[in-house]
């Protein structure tokens, strides 16, 4: 496949395309990005590479981390991990509330800011430093101990925080969170505020299209199983209310975050990150989804 060649393609394509989409705000450091940003940055499970335009600038991935927690709380916590947490996809929006009563407190999925409020506390309960912690997990499975949260924009989320901190003293009333709030939510906005570049995220996710494999230091970060019920939970739950638009349209599993970020994996194959600021009415990356959609089409190749 010559994806730099299918890069150029779509690049030609998307360059006419009309971005509706408006930079998130109610993170008041998110609104200071530049809204014209764009990088992707595609790596191969054979270590093959293709990149275009700002794919070297980093962004506050947002939501994607809620993919990392997941499979570190997954592999220290197996299966029981899913009493606390369901697997089916919400249809609702990234912060909703109101699903959580009448399921009592059990988040539909931990990829919803429910769900990854959930798997927080769980990493809490096995983690002796949290936030250090799953720092050095980030750095074992992405081969680069560079990367870091920005205090700017967890201090920025924090203030601005009332909605999330609804959803964990709501789910406390349900006796779904074991450990202190504070301490959770501290943990819970500094994941979200990690920083990465369309390589560094492109890199960092690479594992779980090398069946759980991490491609640089062969470390085994998830068994073959979890491996692919992460992507599936990604195919299913990745896009909060538009997760079966993204798949009807990209075909692959993926995350967005609010920070205009985009994952996607195709297994066995390759890993690629997307970075656009604006987003669409649904929260996710309109021009991001737009470049996969054509790429996806051009390489006539998806999971299905
Ligand atoms: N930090 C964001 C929030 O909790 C994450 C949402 C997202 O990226 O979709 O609201």
């Amino acid at each position: 496949m010559n994806y730099e060649k299918i890069f150029s393609k779509v690049q030609t394509t998307i360059n006419n395309y009309i971005d509706n989409g408006t930079v998130a705000t109610y993170i008041p450091e998110l609104g200071n990005v530049d809204a014209t940003k764009f990088g992707v940055f595609l790596t191969t499970v054979k270590g093959e590479h293709v990149s275009l335009e700002n794919y070297n600038e980093k962004f506050s991935i947002q939501s994607i981390s809620k993919v990392l927690s997941l499979a570190l709380a997954y592999g220290l916590e197996g299966e029981k991990l899913w009493k606390r947490v369901g697997v089916e996809p919400s249809g609702t929006p990234f912060n909703s509330l109101f699903q959580l009563e009448n399921d009592l407190g059990i988040p539909r999925n931990p990829l919803i800011n429910a769900g990854a409020i959930v798997v927080c506390d769980v990493l809490i309960s096995h983690l002796n430093n949290p936030k250090k912690d799953f720092l050095e997990f980030v750095h074992r499975i992405s081969g680069n101990s560079s990367i870091t949260y920005s205090e700017r924009i967890a201090n920025s989320e924090k203030l601005k925080g009332f909605r999330n901190n609804a959803l964990v003293n709501f789910m406390k009333t349900f006796e779904n969170i074991d450990n202190d709030i504070d301490e959770i939510m501290d943990f819970y906005f500094n994941l979200c505020s990690i920083e990465m570049t369309c390589e560094e995220l492109s890199k960092t996710f690479l594992f779980l299209a090398n069946k759980g494999v991490c491609p640089f230091s062969k470390e085994k970060i998830l068994s073959k199983s979890k491996c692919k019920r992460i992507n599936s939970i990604m195919q299913l739950c990745g896009f909060y209310d538009e997760a079966g638009e993204f798949s009807f349209r990209v075909g692959l599993p993926g995350k967005s975050g609010v920070g205009g970020g985009i994952v996607a994996i195709y297994p066995n194959k390759y890993s690629i990150a997307v970075w656009s600021p604006k987003l669409n009415k649904r929260g996710n990356s309109s021009k991001g989804i737009e470049f996969l959609e054509h790429f996806t089409t051009e390489t006539k190749a998806s999971i299905f």
